[in-house]
């Protein structure tokens, strides 16, 4: 049994998980990142410490924690590096955690870690060779091999909603000008059509609504922000020659509106490169949290 959190900017999702992946038990809390960061680091362990006990309450015996958080995190220190959405800079979380516990502890990134639960137990298993990709108000990656997914030098793999797809498109949030992000994320998508039509507060969901109804400035906006998807994944593609594409995030909702032509487009992108499966994350917004669990396990046993 491991202890299992997946801390985002407004909410933590937590449980108690079984080596096979089953969880036990799970719960929910806010993460309150408008108390600053000293306060979620104190959440942080208070629930993971809840958990434990609840789980020794129980009879079992809670073996590891795992801790995922967004932003750059350097997993071999158990630093939290760079988190703004939860105002994380430099936070030891993996020591504090250690200390207040008396767990192994293990820390991860959010999407690396989702990434990773959907290779081994999700849309990916079976296949060795991985690139899950999370579309939803950003649009981030975790490259998996063999059921490990690379971190990086610096704990900034994966960032491929910062490649270049539009050298004269919209400024992204990380300053620079035509990033995947900025053009396809599903914020990116509702806020193109909000500029175009005057609709403001427009949703991706509704785009791809009124796409799918035949409204012609949807459709336009749908479809150029998919080639756009089509450009990263086959960047993806010529990096990580990978055999499954996961497709997770608030976009996948839009199912085969969405994966009927990207598959098209992404075929139309592949020259000597094999075409990879593109397909749904089945785990939906569960994979951080299953992901954590893993990086836990990892951390006391050999697969
Ligand atoms: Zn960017």
């Amino acid at each position: 049994m491991v202890v299992a959190l997946d801390v985002g900017g407004t909410g933590a999702k937590c449980a108690l998980v079984r080596p096979d992946g089953t969880v036990v038990h799970a719960e929910r809390h806010p993460t309150g990142a408008e108390r600053g960061p000293d306060a979620v680091v104190g959440t942080i362990l208070d629930v993971a410490e809840g958990l434990a006990d609840r789980a020794r309450a129980d009879g079992l015996t809670p073996r590891a924690l795992g801790v995922v958080v967004p932003g750059v995190i350097d997993e071999a220190a158990g630093v939290a590096v760079w988190s703004a959405n939860v105002g994380f800079r430099d936070v030891p979380l993996r020591k504090l955690a250690v200390e207040r516990l008396g767990l192994p502890t293990a820390l991860g990134h959010d999407v690396r870690a989702g990434g990773l639960a959907e290779a081994r137990l999700g849309a990916g298993r079976g296949t060795r060779h991985v690139l899950f990709v999370a579309v939803g108000t950003g649009i981030a990656a975790a490259h998996v091999v063999d059921g490990s997914a690379a971190v990086g030098a610096h704990g900034a793999a994966g960032e491929i909603g910062h490649i270049l797809v539009r050298p004269c498109g919209p400024r992204c949030g990380c300053g620079r000008v035509g990033c995947l992000e900025a053009v396809a994320s599903a914020a990116a998508i509702g806020r193109r059509y909000a500029e175009l039509s005057g609709t403001p507060g427009s949703t991706a969901a509704e785009v791809v609504e009124r796409a799918v109804a035949g409204e012609e400035l949807a459709r336009e906006v749908w479809s150029s922000a998919v080639e756009a998807l089509a450009d990263g994944l086959a960047t993806g593609q010529a990096l990580f020659d990978v055999q499954t594409i996961v497709l997770g995030g608030g976009l996948v909702r839009a199912g085969r509106h969405l994966f009927d032509p990207l598959r098209t487009a992404l075929r139309e992108r592949m020259t000597f490169h094999r075409e990879p499966r593109l397909v749904a994350a089945t785990l939906g917004d569960e994979a951080g949290c299953l992901g954590a669990a893993l990086l836990a396990l990892d951390s006391v046993e050999d697969r």
